[in-house]
């Protein structure tokens, strides 16, 4: 087995044969002409079939691939109009006494090169299109047709790099990915590969040899790397990767932009948890409602000091903005317990589970708090944010909270730096104390989204870190249940809404007994947004 690494453009798995793309070669010499009119008359009748071609091309990609990614074969027909392009041309023709291959040639390496000198990746990209469609006039000047080889079986194309009018005249049917030896990812082929659903790994230089044509492959689109003559374990490997991916891009096929309603009409929201601005994309992928819990400690765990307010700042804009007006609720930072960072300098503790964690840092320790406070109502502006305290067990809490809320806002005023005055407030419904008290903490926030994780360890007295328990930690126990319970009945009778953002939301067994408890809001990894989706709409 020879593995080669590159870079992946587009996600999946596809397994079968490698084909090389092979192109008529054409030799372009530079030869002398007398009549440089009727050479120029030459290379006008090329160039005018060419885009006669591209104009066929365009419709052809416009069923493939929908008409924005098939803009390129409009683009592709301007560049041959391009006044540069063809004053160069001409130029050359009539100053050398030269055949319009020799200037069409000339003038592509010219221009490519001018491209790829660009500092914009964009720009860098043009240079691969300027190549092809002069490929396209050259072959028409030549008099050799396009193209590869008849594909009589799908199979993974590989080749140098591929141009876009060359992709799109592949027969998508048989194309089971892409594989190149160059080629960037902001190119029409990365584009068109990502548009088509086509497992794509680029730039995997020399290794990629065409000593493989015909050889077994595997493109594994996720980590880049492309297997040929694979072993029986790698190939069991990838066929299961394959199998699970097939499923989930079923799931998103089926379910997306579908609501979260069950058979009955009852609706329930289904958002996303996230522990790092990174992981939005795969929210925005699984087509989640929001994002019921963004872990923000992650933003201090990766750093080696206080993160400031504008890094902060930064962080909660963009994601509140990428939501697009998508609730997003944003945790203060749970330190503490299995989450520990150095530069807080916490005292080592007996039982750090039970110990000097979260909210209690928060409130001995204002000034972090007002820093975090600060830079989540700065953000509130750019979308729609929702601020969530975290083990919470009082009343009196939430009050201080609040209180610190109102300083936090006054210094804004102040400054006169934008900001919400409505953010919603809630709290994490996580121990057992905030369950006994939820009547009364109902009426001082606006909603309630229930930690199970930490919720069983706090009711059961099972510390969710040690393996050696895990038999006895049951988040399915009764009594765990009816805490939930009592926490909805009590958040709704207050009109208050309540969700769950702890693993148990998305244990697919409970989800009917959710249902049943009213339940607003199930918040889960962004890969079990479609499996819940699904199994909601399955639900009486
Ligand atoms: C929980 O306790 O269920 C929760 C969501 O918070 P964390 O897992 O971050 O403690
Ligand atoms: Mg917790």
């Amino acid at each position: 087995m020879i593995t080669i690494e590159g870079k992946s453009v587009f996600g999946g798995v596809s397994i079968g044969k490698l084909m090389f793309y092979k192109r008529n070669e054409k030799v372009i010499r530079r030869t002398h002409v007398d009549d440089v009119d009727a050479e120029w008359k030459r290379f006008e009748e090329a160039k005018n079939t060419a885009i006669d071609q591209l104009k066929v091309l365009y419709d052809k990609a416009i069923e493939d691939v929908g008409e924005a990614n098939a803009m390129i074969f409009e683009i592709h027909q301007m560049m041959l109009d391009d006044l540069d392009y063809l004053e160069s041309i001409e130029g050359i023709i009539r100053t050398q006494s030269v055949n319009a291959e020799y200037a069409v040639s000339t003038t592509a390496d010219n221009f490519a090169q001018m491209f790829a000198s660009m500092d914009d990746a964009y720009m860098q990209g043009r240079a691969a299109d300027v190549k092809d469609v002069s490929e396209r006039v050259l072959d028409i000047l030549c008099g050799v047709s396009n193209g590869t080889r008849e594909m009589t079986e799908p199979c993974i194309v590989a080749a140098d790099d591929l141009a876009p009018s060359e992709t799109v005249q592949l027969d998508k049917e048989k194309v089971l990915g892409f594989a190149t030896m160059y080629g960037s990812s902001n190119s029409h082929t990365a584009i068109l590969a990502r548009t088509m659903n086509i497992p794509a790994v680029i730039g995997m230089g020399e290794a990629l040899n065409p000593k493989y044509d015909g050889e077994m492959a595997i493109i594994d689109g996720f980590t880049g790397t492309l297997y040929v003559d694979p072993d029986e374990e790698t190939l069991a490997k990838m066929q299961e990767k394959r199998a699970k991916d097939l499923e989930q891009k079923e799931l998103l096929n089926q379910l997306k932009g579908k609501e979260n309603v069950t058979k009955s009409g009852q609706k329930i929201n289904v958002y996303a948890n996230i522990g790092n601005v990174s992981d939005l994309g795969a929210v925005l992928k699984n087509d989640a409602g929001g994002v019921g819990l963004f872990r923000s400690e992650f933003l201090y765990l990766e750093n080696s000091t206080y993160p400031t307010e504008e890094q902060q700042f930064a962080a909660y804009k963009q994601v509140v903005e990428s939501m697009a007006g998508k609730k997003v609720i944003i945790r203060t930072l749970d330190i503490g317990a299995d989450k520990q960072v150095d530069y807080f300098n916490l005292a080592k503790e007996e039982n750090p589970a039970l110990g000097y964690r979260a909210i209690r840092i928060c409130l001995t320790r204002p000034e972090i708090f007002k820093t975090q406070l600060r830079a989540l109502y700065r953000a509130s502006v750019y979308g729609n944010l929702s601020i969530m305290f975290p083990m919470i067990i009082s009343v009196k809490e939430v009050r201080k909270i609040k209180e610190i809320i109102e300083e936090v806002k006054a210094e804004l005023r102040e400054e006169g730096l934008p900001f919400k005055e409505d953010v919603e407030l809630g709290i994490m419904i996580e121990t057992p104390a905030s369950v006994m008290m939820s009547r009364e903490l109902a009426k001082e926030v606006d909603f309630f989204s229930v930690g199970t994780n930490d919720l069983t360890q706090y009711t059961l007295a099972i510390d969710r870190q040690n393996l050696a328990l895990d038999e006895f930690y049951d988040p399915h126990h009764p009594a765990v249940l009816a805490m939930i319970k009592m926490a909805a009945d009590n958040a709704h009778a207050e009109g208050k809404w309540i969700g769950i953002c702890g693993e148990l939301g998305a244990d697919l067994e409970l989800t009917e007994e959710f249902l049943k408890m009213g339940l607003d809001e199930l918040s889960v990894s962004p890969a079990m947004v479609l499996p819940l989706r699904k199994k909601i709409r399955e639900c009486e």
